[in-house]
């Protein structure tokens, strides 16, 4: 009860809760190929879920990035 963080969240904004963690390490991608947008995490592998082209563009810095399928 006495646990309130001095922020004041309020008690509906509580639906970040269990397994929802907000993305921060996921950036956009743009697939080299067909062009599609892709959220990737920076644990995932860089593969294209719409065709699975492995070579994609980075959003940000539109630096491409290439990843060799083992
Ligand atoms: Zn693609």
């Amino acid at each position: 009860m006495s646990q309130n963080p001095p922020n004041g969240n309020p008690p509906q904004s509580s639906r970040y809760g269990a397994g929802l963690v907000p993305q921060k390490e996921a950036m956009e991608y743009n697939c080299a190929d067909c062009g599609a947008t892709n959220e990737i995490k920076s644990r995932e592998p860089i593969r294209c879920r719409e065709c699975g082209h492995r070579i994609m563009y980075k959003k940000r810095t539109k630096r491409m990035v290439q990843f060799e399928a083992r």
